[in-house]
């Protein structure tokens, strides 16, 4: 993982604690990439799953 994508998981770590929404992140904790790269991943796009858990 670079450290832009690290620095910017860090931040939309915050960013949710803080009350954003889960689907305006830019990476994606589950995949640990940017959000765009697993978009289109069946994990994503089954909508029953859309809204997966973060561990604390
Ligand atoms: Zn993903």
């Amino acid at each position: 993982m670079d450290k832009q994508l690290a620095a910017a998981i860090e931040r939309d770590n915050a960013l949710e604690d803080a009350g954003m929404h889960g689907d305006d992140r830019q990476t994606c904790w589950s995949h640990q990439s940017w959000a765009a790269d697993c978009a289109d991943q069946p994990f994503h796009t089954n909508p029953s799953v859309h809204h997966y858990p973060r561990p604390a």
